[in-house]
């Protein structure tokens, strides 16, 4: 008889990890549908988890929005989708990307709703469909101005009578995607909303009635209650993070942090570099901390010089290169030693960095911050964000 194998009770936690507060993400969920109308919403919310749930996992943050009341889930591939079922989400998962080239077992045997953005999609969606004798639910996509995914709005009357006759497919939604949103001064926008309007009444005409109509991601939802159809789609608001930074009368909690601790302080004499490239010589005599985040953890190398993040309550700039699995701070006058609290995303304190600022300075949008949190980061769960929680990590 062999031995059990042996249980690993003691994790190794890095000091490098993410806080994700499940609660944050529940309250700013119910404050968009407070948003849409109360008690009596106008719009239902189509809760969007692609990308491991803006980097924040995709499987806690959908089994939490499930809880929160959400009626649909949203996803980018059939693969994330499977994953969601598999993690026990059961209201419907709306897939956005394009099926073409995909294995579209999983649409069906795990119940994943498809979008049909283009006629070759949709045609292998009704050949697959029709083989298993099934009718496959779908979101019809309508391009507006975007020109990615979705037929174009000039040209349905061309594309469409192939996908809404015949058997295998029914068209239960028809959505479209802004290009534009956070910008109020560019005419796309409002273009976008006419060239909905127009494919609207043009599937009408061809007697398709779907059941919904959506084209607010979180842009467009904070921008124009115009855009809120029957469905918004926000993503960003959900894990607290503004689109344009703007003051916008929904109150967000963001549901991420990151947190590091100090390794090692050391001085640097005047005209020396920190990391590769042996760029940017320090004019004074100068103390860093090393701490050990990476461009491997997630953190962009254009921080190199630009950004900062929080140590002793107070914010420090990133000096030196970002490098692979570090980053080295300027503390010069603080009193800093191995093994204290670094925050690179959340508050420390009066002091915090949010992931809109992290965006700006780099030039991106915030989306991007949080989806590239690395893979490695251990993501901690739970309402508080008191770094000691690591500890009990698993
Ligand atoms: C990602 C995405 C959204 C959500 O966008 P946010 O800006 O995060 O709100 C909505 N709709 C589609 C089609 C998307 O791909």
């Amino acid at each position: 008889m062999g031995r059990a194998p042996a249980r690993h009770t003691i994790d190794v936690v890095r000091p490098t990890f993410a806080h994700i507060d499940l609660d944050a993400i529940r309250a700013n969920f119910r404050a968009i549908m407070a948003h849409l109308g109360g008690d009596c919403p106008a719009a239902d919310v189509i809760a969007v988890v692609k990308a491991n749930g803006y980097g924040h996992g995709a499987a806690p943050v959908a089994r939490a929005l499930e809880s929160a009341g959400a009626r649909m889930l949203a996803c980018s591939d059939i693969e994330e989708g499977v994953e969601l079922r598999r993690a026990g989400v059961s209201v419907p998962i709306l897939v956005f990307g394009a099926l073409s080239v995909s294995d579209l077992d999983g649409a069906f045997t795990h119940d994943l709703t498809p979008t049909i953005s283009s006629p070759f999609a949709a045609r292998a969606l009704r050949n697959a469909a029709r083989r298993r004798h099934a009718t496959m639910v779908c979101h019809l996509k309508v391009d507006t101005g975007m020109n990615r995914l979705g037929f174009r709005y000039d040209n349905l009357s061309e594309t469409l009578p192939e996908v809404v006759s015949g058997l295998g497919l029914k068209v239960d939604a028809v959505y479209t995607h802004f290009a534009t949103a956070e910008d109020v001064t560019h005419p796309l926008f409002d273009q976008q909303r006419e060239r909905f309007e127009q494919a609207l009444n043009q599937l009408s005409a061809m007697g398709v009635h779907p059941r919904l109509r959506h084209a607010a991601n979180s842009a467009a939802l904070l921008r124009d209650p115009g855009t809120w159809y029957d469905a918004v789609r926000p993503g960003l608001l959900l894990y607290g993070v503004s689109p344009s930074g703007r003051d916008h009368g929904v109150s967000l909690m963001p549901a991420m942090t990151l947190h590091s601790r100090v390794v090692a302080v050391k001085g640097m004499r005047v005209g020396e570099t920190a990391g590769y490239g042996a760029r940017m010589a320090v004019t004074h005599p100068t103390t860093v901390a090393v701490v050990p985040a990476g461009y491997a953890d997630g953190l962009d190398v254009r921080l190199a010089g630009r950004g900062s993040v929080i140590v002793g309550g107070h914010r420090v700039p990133v000096v030196g290169s970002v490098c692979m699995d570090s980053i080295t701070v300027d503390v010069t006058g603080l009193d800093v030693t191995p093994g204290d609290e670094v925050v690179l995303l959340g508050g420390q304190g009066e002091v915090t960095i949010a992931a809109e600022e992290v965006a700006e300075t780099i030039g991106t949008v915030p989306h991007e911050i949080l989806c590239r949190t690395g893979s490695r980061i251990v993501r901690n769960y739970g309402p508080d964000s008191e770094p000691a929680s690591v500890q009990t990590a698993r």
